[in-house]
């Protein structure tokens, strides 16, 4: 209606400068090749929710490539990328914003002046095979239009309903990824799934459609929703819904709680692990196809909470296996193991977590050669002693730490570079 189109200007007017920008060129450029584009998808979704938008879809009615190669043209910036067997293309900007262009079906009007109402119905399609109502409004970009909401589905209902709906009750056996998707969605915005979707999802589970997903599938959404900020609460739902224990063929104590939420996604991963025995753990990894980066911390976070377990709790001895580990790593040990029960080597581990992080090591073996020091084994000696008196707490400055160098630099010459 013509209300909504005034909401959707006023909300793309408050936007950035640059989008509209591209909107309007998207829609000037379609009027003039004689086709139709509209912005959907994700896109849309967030705009009628206010939330910052990244990245834009658009769909044409016709060829999307030959649209895209003119709209890139007129734009200046930005890389065209084009797949012309799949009808879609791709334009990123040098800030790194880009924009997917995909065609949609024109098999009844390749002829000119072709009918609204078969065009319609094309557009009608397209949002059809989609997943949730939400994610299946377009907006019009031709000027004629430009801002009208095309919402066949109900999605801007269930925006305000804060509802993830399917589109159909097949939806889920269909494509039993968007399982991971709906619930990704639903944390994300602080929606739930609509009593109707959530019955699907039960019965699509229940009926073990995950045994149609890969490994990579599974593992590419599972790592999405730890990159999202409510990950906790997806995960959470994936605990209830039984995707976790369906998936894994058996049930772990994921922890979706605790304080990990500023991490990155490797760290909140681990983090959701740190309930779970190494050996358990290592039966995750074997159900993923996980990053090589991923699979390697999770193995070194569990080998390094083995050893950690074997050590004394004193500073030179942690500092012995963990003096190579990041400090990231090291803070989340400590704080897993500062937590609930911790026995007292917590507590120490805590402090050299601290310790390393306000060590501010200037000291090589490059600056020690420098100073006149020849002997390798000699420089390793006056560089273990620096490092353990920043994690004592003796030094706690560059100055500090200079000054010891130096006395330490005297007492190799006076006893003939043998350093105590
Ligand atoms: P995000 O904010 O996470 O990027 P998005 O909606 O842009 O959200 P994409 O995964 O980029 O998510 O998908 C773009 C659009 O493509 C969706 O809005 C949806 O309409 C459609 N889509 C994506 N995946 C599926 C799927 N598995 N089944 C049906 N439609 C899908």
């Amino acid at each position: 209606s013509q209300a909504v189109r005034a909401d959707i200007l006023d909300l793309l007017a408050r936007g950035s400068a640059d989008t509209r920008e591209l909107l309007r060129l998207a829609g000037e450029t379609a009027a003039e090749e004689g086709l139709s584009v509209y912005a959907v998808g994700g896109f849309v979704r967030d705009l009628l929710l206010l939330t910052p938008t990244r990245d834009l879809d658009l769909v044409v009615e016709g060829n999307g490539p030959r649209f895209a190669g003119v709209l890139a043209a007129k734009l200046g910036s930005g890389e065209l990328t084009l797949h012309t067997r799949f009808g879609t293309a791709n334009i990123l900007f040098p800030d790194g914003r880009h924009v997917d262009i995909a065609s949609m079906r024109r098999e009844y009007y390749e002829y000119p002046g072709a009918l609204p109402e078969v065009e319609k119905s094309t557009l009608r399609d397209d949002l059809f095979r989609r997943d949730f109502t939400v994610n299946a409004m377009a907006i019009a970009l031709n000027p004629e239009c430009f801002g009208e909401l095309v919402d066949y589905y109900g999605g801007m209902r269930d925006l305000l309903q804060g509802e993830i709906r399917l589109l159909h009750n097949l939806s889920f056996i269909e494509d039993p990824t968007r399982i991971l998707r709906a619930l990704r969605f639903a944390g994300r915005y602080g929606f739930k799934p609509a009593k109707e979707t959530a019955g699907a999802l039960r019965t699509a589970l229940d009926s073990g459609v995950l045994e149609n997903v890969s490994r990579e599938r599974f593992t590419e959404e599972l790592l999405l929703v730890y990159r999202e900020a409510e990950y906790r609460a997806i995960g959470r739902a994936l605990v209830e819904y039984g995707v976790l224990s369906r998936w894994f063929a058996r049930e772990y104590p994921w922890n979706f709680s605790g304080e990990d939420g500023d991490g990155s996604p490797l760290q909140r991963w681990l983090h959701t692990l740190s309930c779970l025995s190494g050996q358990e753990a290592e039966e995750v990894l074997q159900r993923l196809r996980l990053p090589r980066p991923f699979a390697a911390y999770t193995r070194t976070y569990f080998r390094l909470r083995g050893e950690l377990a074997q050590v004394p709790p004193n500073l030179p001895d942690l500092d012995r296996i963990l003096n190579r580990v990041p400090l990231w790593l090291v803070k989340l040990l400590a704080r897993e193991e500062s937590g609930e029960g911790a026995a007292g080597g917590g507590k120490v581990l805590a402090e050299y977590a601290e310790a390393l992080e306000k060590m501010k090591l200037s000291v090589n073996g490059r600056v020690l050669l420098a100073a006149g020091l020849r002997e390798g084994k000699t420089i390793g000696a006056v560089l273990a002693r620096i490092r353990s008196a920043w994690l004592a707490g003796e030094i706690k400055s560059p100055r500090d730490e200079e000054t010891l160098m130096r006395r330490l630099l005297a007492q190799t010459e006076r006893k003939g570079q043998n350093l105590v």
